[in-house]
């Protein structure tokens, strides 16, 4: 079997397809969506993280902002730079991107960011709302990961969902979503991590598996089930002296088998990543709307 390849760059663009009305009716009303990118440091993965989102910005038409900040910012400091953004009306979601250096509580610093303009979706407020099956602002990677699902008509309802990975922005927000009594959820999840014995005996009962490791071929084609939806998480830079960059970008499963045997495998890079980007587009337009119509 060769498995359907899940599209993301496809789904992506349909989901901003969704937006421009939106983003054009706000518009019309006076409203452009405004989103705040906080840098601090010089890691450049999250240099170019950043960039992306703020070009998808301009491509919507969407007002932006990048604050860089250098290592040594204090703690202090960027929670000054969080309540600015907090008060400014042109700014209607805030994401600071991680890692942040080490001498900050990347958690404290969430906290200081206002729910309402939290389109990362990681506040408490919004991470309980979530656990709940409140409306609120979704961590956008694991929405983005629902929207896959739903674009290719795999309904989760009753099927074995098996996440490998429990980060909270990715594998816990991911189980709480589709454990919901909800549509495209309804799931029967299983959450597995550096500690779950037998790991290929959890993974082999997946109808949906999701690797959000961020180790390169964890998932090995003995893992999997035959027919099997396979959403792989992971990027993973690996030595490549082929490319001009000297690496390449890999997942967490080993694509060209699995693949083989998989119904369905989102591929790396084209799967998930530009789904992520899609939802930050989406929270910040729906932090806009709400910020005129509360
Ligand atoms: P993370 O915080 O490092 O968490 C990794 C998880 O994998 C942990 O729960 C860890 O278990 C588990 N794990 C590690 N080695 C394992 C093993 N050998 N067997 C089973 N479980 C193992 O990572 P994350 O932030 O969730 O990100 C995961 C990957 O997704 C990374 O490659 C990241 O770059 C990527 N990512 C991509 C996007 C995107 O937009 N495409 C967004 C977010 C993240 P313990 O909890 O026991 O340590």
């Amino acid at each position: 079997m060769n498995a359907q390849l899940i599209n993301g760059k496809e789904v992506a663009k349909v989901i901003r397809g969704g937006l421009k009305p939106r983003i054009a009716a706000l518009k019309e009303r006076g409203v452009i969506p405004g989103l705040a990118a906080v840098l601090v440091g010089d890691d450049p993965a999250s240099a170019t993280y950043v960039n992306s989102k703020i070009k998808m910005c301009g491509k919507l038409g969407l007002h932006s902002e990048v604050i860089r900040k250098p290592a040594d910012l204090t703690q202090a400091e960027l929670v000054d730079i969080v309540t600015s953004l907090n008060q400014d009306p042109q700014i209607h979601g805030i994401l600071v991107q991680s890692p942040l250096p080490s001498h900050m509580d990347e958690e404290a610093v969430t906290l200081t960011i206002l729910p309402h303009k939290d389109v990362d979706g990681f506040h408490p407020h919004n991470v309980g709302l979530m656990l709940i099956g409140r409306p609120g602002l979704l961590p956008c990677t694991p929405h983005g990961i629902i929207k896959l699902l739903e674009y290719y008509d795999i309904d989760p309802s009753g099927r074995e969902a098996v996440i490998v990975g429990r980060s909270n922005i990715v594998g816990k927000p991911l189980a709480a979503m589709l454990m919901q009594k909800a549509p495209m959820a309804n799931a029967t999840v299983t959450v597995a991590h550096s500690r779950s014995n037998n790991l290929p005996d959890i993974t082999r009962r997946a109808d949906i598996l999701i690797a959000a490791i961020g180790r390169p071929m964890t998932i090995t084609a003995d893992m999997i089930k035959a027919g099997s939806v396979i959403i792989d998480v992971g990027v993973n830079r690996v030595d490549d002296d082929s490319s001009p960059k000297g690496y390449r970008l890999v997942g967490d499963v080993d694509f060209d088998a699995c693949v083989e045997k998989a119904a369905f495998i989102s591929p790396v890079p084209g799967g998930v990543g530009p789904m992520t980007i899609a939802m930050l587009m989406s929270n910040t337009v729906t932090a806009a709307e709400k910020s005129i119509s509360p």
